[in-house]
């Protein structure tokens, strides 16, 4: 595609665009009288507008039925989760019988460690990525401690080369080739938050596999963002939030994904709860856990169904729209993105403005960070004060992410104008 630096340019592409009408049905933030340019989707997705109804379903019914809403209500709650399924494990390339939307993220990577990060004297070692999300390092030091293990001599970093900011895939398969005897674990974000990159899972999981060992991937930026298969890339496990490009509320529900070839292995060692245990027998309230086939087996509790009213009224968004067309998007609106930062690159040298994310579209989503040096946070500041919502990271990177389901040409234009305005 080739791109103009104009709004005439940009205005055409929004009119041509086949999923313009989905920026209508979303709530956007506002400060003061003026719509913002709102890049912050990698954060927290914004509000569809058919999630209020949603709720307010729930809640009317809560009202109008007590309990008997578990079986009563127009959705009822006893089984609210299996609503779920089908447009989840559309996004991310599954069978249904291999997702399940549950608890939190961190959560939910303990519970699935539990089951496939099972250390041995020899073979204890996780292979993960250099500054990784902290949450996910807090995950890999204190689940290698609890069996044991040391995490300096446990947890083998892959980290970008020496003057580089992204990390070679040929050095990730060169890592696990060299732990080979002793590598229980690849684990790695799907697309890491920083940056931006997307790693080859399937890759990745082939050269896991070849070794002996499991792959697992957290996909918090990578679910509803980018194309993936799952089950067919023959990946163990995965876990991912929905509340970023999955929009469907601050700190809402997360889902698992367990391949079926363990799902089915109800001999595998996990924790147990009621909502995990075979349906069939759950309210005779006996002993004796007999966990469910597939992912629902995972599960621990009945599903709080607020959140997951959201979170329906979301993915509806996005078993409509489909992830083929948001892709065909996406990497048209963050090709835009890419060439405004080039173009104010190039205008103004002494910002010394880079970028991090990879140029080449099958190594990103829609995602684009700069680091624009000796800016500090003083630039970022201005930028929100002018209207244009991004995320900060120490020292100086700004991180953009342009959504295709509600961001438009338009919005890239601007903030490539509001940039030009603050770096003149
Ligand atoms: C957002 C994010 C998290 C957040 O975890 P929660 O348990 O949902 O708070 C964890 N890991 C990664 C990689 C993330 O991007």
């Amino acid at each position: 595609m080739r791109y103009e630096p104009t709004l005439d340019f940009a205005k055409a592409q929004d009119a041509a665009d086949p999923l313009r009408a989905y920026r209508d049905r979303f709530h956007f933030p506002s400060l003061g009288t003026r719509e913002l340019v709102y890049f912050t989707g990698h954060s927290l997705g914004l509000q569809p507008k058919t999630v209020r109804a949603a709720v307010e379903l729930e809640l009317d019914e809560w009202a109008q039925y007590g309990v008997e809403g578990h079986f009563q209500s127009t959705n009822p709650w006893y089984s609210y989760h299996e609503l779920l399924t089908p447009p989840m494990a559309a996004i991310v390339g599954a069978k249904e019988s291999e997702v399940v939307c549950m608890n939190s993220l961190t959560t939910n990577l303990h519970l699935l460690f539990v089951s496939f990060y099972r250390p041995e004297k020899t073979r204890y070692k996780i292979i993960s990525e250099a500054k990784m999300f902290p949450s996910d390092r807090y995950l890999l030091e204190t689940q290698v401690r609890f069996h044991g293990f040391d995490p300096d001599d446990a947890i083998v970093e892959v980290a970008p080369r020496e003057g580089e900011k992204l990390i070679r895939e040929d050095d990730i398969l060169a890592a696990i080739e060299a732990n080979a005897d002793e590598l229980a674990l690849v684990f790695f974000g799907g697309v890491n938050y920083f940056t931006g990159q997307l790693f080859s899972m399937p890759r990745l999981t082939q050269a896991a596999h070849a070794v002996g060992a499991i792959a697992g991937f957290d996909l918090a930026h990578a679910a509803g963002n980018v194309p993936l298969s799952l089950h067919e890339w023959d990946v163990d496990f995965a876990a991912w939030c929905s509340y970023k490009y999955l929009n469907s509320s601050p700190g809402n529900v997360g889902a698992i994904f367990v391949h079926e070839r363990h799902g089915q292995n109800l001999e595998l060692p996990r924790f147990g709860g009621w909502w995990g245990h075979d349906k069939a027998s759950r309210f005779q309230m006996k002993n004796g856990f007999q966990p469910m086939a597939g992912a629902e087996g995972w599960q621990l509790s009945n599903a709080p169904i607020l959140g997951m009213a959201a979170m329906k009224a979301s993915l509806e968004v996005f078993a409509e729209a489909g992830m083929p067309a948001l892709r065909a998007k996406s990497e048209q609106l963050t090709g835009y993105l890419e060439y405004t930062v080039g173009l104010l690159a190039d205008e103004f040298p002494d910002a010394d403005i880079k970028m991090i994310t990879p140029s080449d579209p099958n190594q990103r989503g829609c995602q684009i960070s700069i680091d624009v040096v000796g800016r500090e946070r003083k630039l970022f500041d201005d930028m929100i004060a002018a209207g244009v919502i991004a995320d900060f990271r120490e020292p100086c990177v700004i991180r953009m992410a342009p959504v295709p389901l509600y961001n438009s040409f338009e919005d890239v234009f601007t903030f490539g104008k509001v940039m030009r305005e603050l770096l003149a």
